[in-house]
């Protein structure tokens, strides 16, 4: 994988983004399991363990190639990540900040119930905008 991230690379890699924030805006778990399936479709390997030639640690890769293009393995990775939340815990990994002025993506790690906003920072300002309204 080179180092170096090309203006192509970005580009990429922000169609990627697209894709895994798709899958977090799914309305379920079903819808987001179909998502997830189709990215993994288009980008993911069998899965391997790599040293990278001895310069990290074994890690798994699940894209083409140890030198695969940075959005190949952002993509792959991700989706296999996020495909793991998904049988975890049987729900959609995350989510889109709930807080109307935000709507920024957010992953759900699991355990307790769903969250619904992105930090402490927007589901604060929501409680107490939802205060005010009532008083
Ligand atoms: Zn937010």
């Amino acid at each position: 994988m080179s180092p170096y991230l090309g203006e192509d690379d970005v580009a990429a890699m922000r169609e990627a983004a697209a894709r895994l924030v798709e899958v977090l805006a799914a309305p379920g778990p079903d819808e987001a399991a179909r998502l997830l399936n189709q990215v993994l479709d288009d980008t993911a390997r069998a899965p391997r363990l790599t040293r990278h030639g001895g310069t990290s640690p074994w890690h798994l890769h699940v894209d083409s190639r140890d030198d695969a293009p940075w959005a190949e393995w952002f993509l792959s990775s991700s989706a296999l990540a996020l495909a793991v939340l998904l049988a975890d815990h049987q729900r959609v990994p995350g989510g889109l900040c709930a807080s109307p002025g935000c709507r920024r993506p957010y992953l759900d790690l699991g355990g307790g119930s769903p969250r619904r906003f992105c930090s402490a920072r927007c589901a604060t300002r929501e409680r107490v905008a939802a205060h005010r309204s009532r008083a």
